[in-house]
């Protein structure tokens, strides 16, 4: 499959703007990647218009993720290290998998963790407090002294079932995954 379209696919979308941990400048930094093939991190900042630094930062999460690669130069004149970073944007299908198998993997302890617990709340303060800790407040809000009151989280239950349903649909489902 070519690398742009999988690149356009919503899951895929999905997991990078994970890594990137919301930052939507990382996609330009993927387009740029794309564009040039194997370039160094000065002319990718010059490219963004943004800092050395940020660049790097970028670069790390992706290179964690391992979908970029570097190699170390060393200017002979100068002495100095540079390096240039290469993508290594065939390796998706494998990063997506692994990704979204730790994300199952999360949000079932979240789901085993809602199912197990009784919980209470405050709702003038909008604080949730499990069964346990409810109890060594003797029931009062540690912020406003209300009564605490039992919170239904089947509403948030039913998301994250709703969301594990997804994701294995997705792993089964998604071409890209099944190549
Ligand atoms: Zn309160």
């Amino acid at each position: 499959m070519k690398i742009r379209k999988m690149l356009n696919d919503p899951l895929v979308q999905e997991v990078l703007f994970n890594i990137f941990e919301g930052d939507e400048k990382g996609f330009e930094l993927i387009e740029v990647l794309l564009k040039k093939g194997e370039t160094t991190e000065e002319e990718l900042a010059k490219e963004l218009g943004i800092k050395l630094n940020y660049v790097r930062k970028l670069l790390y999460k992706l290179y964690d993720a391992r979908l970029v690669d570097y190699k170390k130069w060393k200017n002979e004149d100068s002495n100095w290290f540079y390096y240039t970073w290469r993508p290594t944007f065939e390796k998706i299908p494998y990063v997506v998998k692994k990704r979204v198998k730790e994300l199952i993997t999360d949000l079932e302890n979240k789901l085993k963790y809602e199912k197990n617990n009784m919980f209470f709340y405050c709702p003038k303060c909008n604080i949730r407090f499990t069964f346990e800790e409810a109890t060594d407040l003797n029931f009062l809000c540690p912020g406003c002294g209300n009564m605490l009151e039992e919170f239904d989280n089947s509403k948030i239950i039913k998301d994250l079932e709703e969301q594990i349903k997804f994701l294995e649909h997705e792993l089964k489902h998604n071409p890209i995954l099944n190549q």
